[in-house]
């Protein structure tokens, strides 16, 4: 099995401001300083990536972004294209995070368009997946994270999973502080890992697969002591310094 270096990416959505963002970072950053180990990125919203780039300026944290067009440039009011992002120094970007599946209606064929615009870019995704409670309770999460999945194996090419992350955040666990149980969990990223393998065990076997979904500072050690839980993509969570320093140590 291959040594996955585990990821911690802060996913701070539509929050922060010009004011609120300095001591923020500066904070994750500073504390950061005495870990090694895992690989820490921030996603602000798109009119900060700026400024954060500026402050992690000499650190270890790298900058990520939480959206992106799945077209490169043209008459596409309020987009953002990948090319755009790359020029603010982002190495990361989530696509197909369940709020934009379901607040507006990314489609799971539009979500693998994202996905490959930023492979092809050389950037790497944040692949979200996950199942509603509804779904799950019908017993149906792993139909849904294998339709999720594999629209985009399909588009993009098992190969260029290379450079993405997968993360299963179930839709139920996301901001409500329900967190799904370590076993819950590591049993969807294993039928996650699994999937990946019927294309490319080598690809399977190296991917991080992270968990999202009230990861907490009390709650992180445990999901990420899961053999196939590599990291965790984190909201809430991540817009306390303290609370996300916390997790990164984890
Ligand atoms: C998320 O939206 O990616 C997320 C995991 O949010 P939270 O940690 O707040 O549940």
């Amino acid at each position: 099995m291959s040594e996955r270096q585990k990821l911690v990416a802060a996913n701070w959505k539509m929050n922060g401001s010009l004011a609120s963002n300095q001591p923020l970072i500066a904070e994750i950053v500073a504390g950061l300083g005495e870990t090694s180990g895992s690989e820490v990125a921030v996603c602000p919203p798109f009119i900060y990536l700026s400024q954060i780039a500026d402050s992690l300026q000499g650190s270890s944290v790298v900058l990520g972004a939480q959206n992106v067009s799945h077209l490169d440039a043209g008459a596409y009011t309020g987009e953002t294209a990948v090319s755009m992002l790359k020029d603010f120094g982002c190495q990361y970007v989530i696509v197909g995070h369940s709020e934009r599946r379901s607040l507006y209606a990314e489609t799971d064929e539009r979500v693998a368009e994202k996905f490959l615009q930023v492979v092809q870019s050389g950037l790497r995704p944040i692949l979200c997946v996950g199942e509603l409670l509804e779904e799950r309770e019908a017993g149906e999460t792993e139909d849904v994270i294998a339709r999720q999945l594999d629209a985009v194996i399909e588009l993009a090419g098992i190969e260029n999973f290379s450079q993405a992350v997968v993360a299963y955040e179930p839709v139920w666990a996301i901001g409500t502080g329900k967190t799904a149980t370590p076993e819950q969990a590591q049993q969807v990223h294993e039928f996650i890992r699994l999937r990946l393998a019927r294309h490319d065990s080598d690809v399977a076997d190296a991917i991080r697969i992270l968990y999202g979904g009230s990861v907490k500072a009390d709650n992180a050690e445990q999901l990420f002591n899961m053999a196939d839980i590599d990291g965790g993509l984190i909201g809430g969570a991540s817009l306390i310094a303290q609370d996300f320093l916390t997790i990164c140590k984890a």
